[in-house]
């Protein structure tokens, strides 16, 4: 049976419970990461350990462990569930308290790391491209809840989901509520036009993605495409060569439609396939683990 990290131990999968009393549960009082792991190496690990204490921080959420242990928490669980390709969900949760908000009367914070294979797209829409909708439910401002943090509240993100799912499509992409395009329901977003990267910034309100810092970073920079942030529109996702998106489940996927507008040529751009087989070429020889 599958082992779960939990609180320091590793127990099986179902002995692995946390108590109604915890207001991770209550209240998605807590934070998270996906995280993968390719031929047996824990891709980025660093930069998702330092993204998950940077959200707990902003959460004043004062973890049980440090970074150097969770670190060896997750290579322990995947090592005991003897997985060299798998999905890791690391999860801190506010802990027990009392039925009210208090975030304080919870003494003791909860930490736990699960390993597991991954659901990705199918397969075929790496080839063909894939369907999106955009989503009438905003993306929640940095102001009321800063999308930067990973936290364990995601309804503003499902409720965009069921939107795509209502339209019989698998991912939404979300608009800020000043109109500007922030990012995918699980996913970031980029837009090629010319041979030219882009990517909205910060300031749209987004998550941090590790995948969207390594093509920035690592990838575009080595196939030679200039990349930038900037805010960009509807119209702009609509009249791009090509838009894909990206994310530690997704990877890098294209996109072919966006509502009813084919996007280029209706697949799989070029700039788009050259990065996916970049990556994919990357992880598979050496996964860098920092
Ligand atoms: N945005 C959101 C809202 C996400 O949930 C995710 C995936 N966790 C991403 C972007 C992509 O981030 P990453 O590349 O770190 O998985």
């Amino acid at each position: 049976m599958a082992k779960v990290w939990l609180n320091g131990e590793l127990v099986d999968q179902d002995r692995a419970t946390v108590s109604v009393f915890d207001h991770g549960l209550l209240y998605g009082d807590g934070c998270f990461e996906g995280i993968r792991v390719y031929g047996g190496r824990i891709f980025k690990l660093g930069a998702h350990l330092r993204r998950m204490y940077a959200s707990a921080q902003m959460l004043r959420l004062k973890p049980s462990y440090t970074l150097e242990e969770i670190d060896a928490a997750i290579r322990a669980t995947v090592e005991a569930n003897k997985l060299s390709e798998a999905y890791i969900r690391l999860v801190f949760t506010r802990g027990v308290g009392t039925l009210g908000l208090h975030p304080f009367r919870c003494p003791t914070p909860s930490a736990f790391v699960i390993a597991d294979r991954i659901e990705l797209y199918p397969p075929e829409l790496y080839e063909t491209g894939m369907k999106v909708i955009v989503a009438q439910r905003r993306r929640i401002p940095i102001e009321s809840l800063n999308p930067s943090i990973k936290s364990l509240n995601y309804l503003n993100n499902i409720l965009a989901k069921i939107e795509a799912i209502d339209a019989d499509v698998l991912e939404a992409v979300m608009l800020n509520t000043a109109g500007y395009v922030s990012e995918g329901t699980g996913d970031n977003i980029f837009i090629v036009n010319d041979g030219h990267i882009a990517t909205p910034p910060t300031e749209a309100g987004i998550l941090h993605g590790i995948t969207r810092r390594f093509v920035i970073d690592e990838l575009a920079p080595a196939l030679g495409y200039p990349i930038e942030e900037r805010m960009m529109r509807v119209d702009d996702l609509l009249g791009a060569d090509e838009v894909f998106l990206t994310g530690t489940a997704a990877e890098i996927i294209g996109v072919n439609q966006i509502d009813d507008r084919k996007i280029g040529e209706g697949g799989v751009g070029p700039v788009t396939s050259s990065l996916t087989d970049a990556f994919r070429q990357r992880v598979k020889e050496n996964a860098p683990e920092d």
